[in-house]
């Protein structure tokens, strides 16, 4: 590594899909390990492929599919904390999808062991670096897979709890099926003691967002940028003290706004709602939680302590215990 230099700023991040994180150079490196060709999909200089949501889509999917081994998630793990080690990011969630991983023949716990090796590895690195780091992991349901299949999967989870899982959520087709549907799958992972979130208000509007509020036990907003379509909604938001995971450049990226200047992120934190900054699926929006970070930070000609408050509300709304919570606010401090 690695190590960021003394003046880099501190980062958290809350909101990464783990093989929307893979780096095109770890992605070569396994394509190569299982003979594929992603010649259609990635450039000479290594960023990727993809012009319109239904490329984009395409393009993600053939890279997923790269990764399909237990010790391929240990490596995509590994590589993607190093990397965010390098930028001053000390805490990051990933999203993790049972149903993904089961189409390329793996179980849960499969990828439990992949991804907590790859989480070991990163940890003692960045231990002997001199930069400590944590990471912990969401599972997630699939929307479009419907509310039986999430059910399994909150079952799944909440049969054999891991130390390092500590949420659920869920991704996928905002179109289909609605928020209430997938309630009895939360209802099973909140009362195991896993806190939740899931993805509304980016595709969806801002009833999208209401009704993951009325039906599900959220504490977190994937998302969630267009409540700020609706005051009722942000006036909720603050007094129900939900956060929202918010990622500038993926909103721009799949053309929910034209810049960040017509990003909704500064009127979301005057309304006084508590956001943070992820990343969302990087490499795919040429970014990083580095170059998120940096981006607002110019945009706005924010200081580094007032940049360093997401740090602090993402830390707050981490799905963490309250002793490495209280340990990481301490660094920030
Ligand atoms: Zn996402």
């Amino acid at each position: 590594m690695m190590k960021p230099t003394g003046q880099t700023l501190l980062k958290a991040e809350l909101h990464v899909h783990i093989e929307g994180a893979a780096h095109p150079e770890l992605v070569a490196r396994l394509a190569a390990r299982h003979g594929k060709n992603l010649d259609a999909f990635m450039r000479k200089d290594g960023s990727y492929i993809w012009s319109d949501f239904t490329n984009f889509l395409e393009c993600y999917d053939q890279v997923a599919d790269v990764i399909c081994t237990p010790e391929d998630y240990a490596d995509l793990t590994e590589d993607y904390l190093l990397r965010n080690a390098a930028e001053g990011c000390f805490y990051t969630e990933f999203f993790l999808s049972p149903d993904h991983v089961a189409r390329l023949g793996m179980s849960y716990d499969n990828l439990m062991e992949g991804v907590s090796e790859g989480y070991q590895r990163a940890r003692t690195r960045s231990l002997a670096d001199g930069f400590p780091i944590e990471a912990r992991f969401i599972v997630t349901c699939l929307r479009h897979m419907g509310p039986e299949a999430a059910i399994k999967v909150a079952e799944r989870v909440t049969a054999k709890p891991h130390p390092l899982v500590t949420g659920f959520g869920m991704g996928g087709d905002e179109r289909l099926f609605s928020q209430q549907a997938f309630a009895p799958a939360f209802a099973i992972a909140h009362q195991a003691g896993l806190q939740c979130t899931t993805h509304a208000g980016e595709f969806g509007g801002p009833q999208s967002v209401i009704d993951a509020l009325d039906h599900l036990p959220v504490t977190r907003i994937g998302h969630g940028v267009r409540s700020v379509e609706d005051p009722d909604l942000l006036k909720r938001l603050r007094n129900e003290d939900i956060t929202l995971e918010v990622c500038p450049q993926s909103n721009i990226a799949l053309g929910l706004y034209p810049s960040l200047a017509e990003h909704p992120l500064e009127s979301l934190m005057q309304a006084g709602v508590k956001t943070t900054i992820s990343s969302d699926d990087p490499p795919f929006f040429a970014s990083s939680i580095g170059r998120e970070y940096d981006l607002f930070q110019s945009q706005t000609g924010w200081s580094s302590q007032e940049m360093e408050q997401f740090t602090r509300r993402s830390l707050e709304a981490a799905f963490i215990d309250d002793e490495t919570r209280a340990g990481l606010l301490r660094r920030l401090a």
